[in-house]
């Protein structure tokens, strides 16, 4: 499949060379482009005609396939996060309304999806088998298309279902080749969900576009990266929950340091990826993480290029066709490139969505003519490079006058010995309006350090005012499924 998000492509995949190329691995389990044509194919002419299906998203073989052929039959694809409540589920299926439910054979459905039409995934469909020629499947559709509905993680709010165009796809995925020089030749390795896209475009629909291979592990583990890497694979795609794990264990397995070492490319997004990780990583192999920022609405945004220089806490430049700008509160555009001036990203391009679904408010209320509010606060080097100081709902403490970003707190305390995680929030104060408050996981739970100790340590490194008034202490910080701090759940408790 040369092109992912081309139907024609995929078909022509099973006679040209291409055919005989790996795409898919999950496990022990592997589809070249013919056979993964073929088994598309075939689910494809089943869904045929439908208005939307949605997609029992588990992270296997079925999933990926399950999501091509809906992109080959043009059916919008819903695709479901299997770990989710069952009201979150019973939302998401009367939101999007899908009549159908691709699984996999081996799959057991929960009751919200009863009323649902079942349509197993087929994997293995064989050279011979009948019908398989002839195919009558539609012609491409157009551009503005719905090829995907994505919810998005949920971490501010109740998830919304963003409508992803063709275009949408097609525009962050050509962006990223570019900027990654992304191959034909790359072949990824990778562990994320499959319900959102970080897992979904970029690790499956990604590497699909070029004609490269993915080896997806199913489930994380340092030793799984490290043995993929170590047998060939170019490129690895993760959230920083699982750099962490790679940070702790690359310094004591120097043959997971020289896997991680030969990789063209490690890329980390989803969230910010602390400072001392990145370090830890640089130190252990020579390589630096690549980070590159988005979101379900917008895709991809920014990244740094391969011959640019990647640093700890920057995520690079705006991707080619994307156009970024900085605002203030008060609607004035930041020009300046100081590194401190802090606004609220907005960005337009083909990466856009075309809304959120069944939600003109929201989706009115997320842009300021065509330009789309991110809600992510950020400051411009003088390089242009954009480093995220946080979210506007979430991340900007606003104490004694100071508007203060969360991130460059939990990298300070992430680099004390005895923190393992942090989180810093904000919470009323009458003094100074808001307080900046620490939420530390202590790297060993018998002997915490002392909250004076750890404000004492941010005090020696960032302005006085950036030390936190309060630290609590905790067995460890909610997370979602995509590593991501969940801070609204954080309270004083
Ligand atoms: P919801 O919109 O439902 O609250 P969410 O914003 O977490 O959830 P996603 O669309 O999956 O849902 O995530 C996008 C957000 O993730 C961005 O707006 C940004 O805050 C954060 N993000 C993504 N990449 C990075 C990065 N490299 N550095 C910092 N933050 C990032
Ligand atoms: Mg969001």
């Amino acid at each position: 499949i040369p092109n992912g998000t081309n139907g024609a492509a995929v078909t022509a995949a099973a006679d040209g060379g291409i055919g005989r190329r790996p795409a898919l691995r999950f496990g022990d389990r592997e589809l070249t482009y013919g056979a993964l044509a073929r088994a598309a194919g075939a689910t494809a002419e089943r869904i045929s005609g439908a208005d939307r299906v949605a997609v029992w998203a588990t992270p296997t073989l079925e999933t990926a396939v399950g999501v091509v052929a809906a992109l080959l039959a043009g059916v919008p694809a819903v695709p479901l996060n299997p770990r989710t409540g069952e009201r979150e589920l019973a939302h998401i299926v009367e939101d999007g309304a899908p009549r159908l439910v691709l699984a996999g054979p081996d799959d057991e459905l929960p009751p919200v999806l009863a009323a649902l039409e079942r349509i197993d995934i087929e994997t293995a469909v064989p050279e011979d088998a009948a019908g398989n020629n002839d195919r009558a499947l539609p012609a491409e559709p157009g551009p503005e298309t719905a090829a995907l509905i994505v919810y998005t993680s949920g971490t501010t709010g109740p998830p919304k279902g963003a409508v992803l165009p063709r275009r949408a796809i097609a525009a962050t995925l050509d962006a990223l080749a570019d900027a990654w020089a992304w191959t034909g030749d790359d072949v990824l390795v990778q562990a994320l969900p499959l319900f959102h896209v970080h897992g979904l475009i970029l690790g499956v629909l990604g590497p699909l576009r070029r004609g490269g291979a993915v080896r997806h592990l199913g489930r994380f583990s340092a030793d799984g990266v490290g043995r993929e890497l170590g047998a060939g694979a170019t490129m690895l795609f993760g959230v920083p929950t699982m750099y962490h794990r790679l940070a702790e264990a690359v310094g004591s397995d120097p043959e997971l340091a020289m896997s991680l070492g030969r990789a063209r490319l490690l890329v980390s997004g989803s969230a910010a990826l602390p400072v001392h990780d990145h370090e830890r990583i640089f130190a252990a192999t020579g390589r630096r993480v690549v980070e590159r920022y988005g979101m379900t609405e917008t895709l991809m945004n920014t990244s740094v290029r391969v011959d640019g220089r990647p640093s700890p806490g920057s995520v690079g430049l705006p991707l080619p066709g994307v156009q970024l700008r900085l605002v203030e509160e008060d609607g004035t555009e930041i020009t300046a490139l100081d590194g401190e001036t802090v606004g609220e990203i907005q960005v337009r391009g083909p990466n856009l969505f075309s809304g959120y679904l069944n939600r003109p408010d929201a989706t009115a209320a997320a842009f300021d003519g065509d330009w789309f509010r991110t809600g992510d606060m950020a400051v411009r080097a003088a390089d242009g490079q954009v480093r995220i100081v946080g979210r506007k709902a979430t991340d900007l403490i606003k104490s004694g006058g100071y508007k203060i970003g969360a991130g460059e707190i939990e990298n300070a305390l992430l680099e004390h010995p005895q923190v393992r995680e942090a989180a810093v929030t904000g919470e009323p104060d009458d003094d100074l309006g808001e307080r900046v408050v620490a939420w530390v996981v202590p790297t060993d739970p018998a002997s915490p350090p002392s909250g004076d100790e750890l404000a004492g340590h941010v005090a020696s490194q960032l302005a006085p005012h950036k030390r936190p008034r309060t630290v609590r202490f905790l067995d460890a910080l909610p997370r979602n499924d995509m590593g991501k701090i969940m801070k609204r759940s954080l309270s004083r408790g």
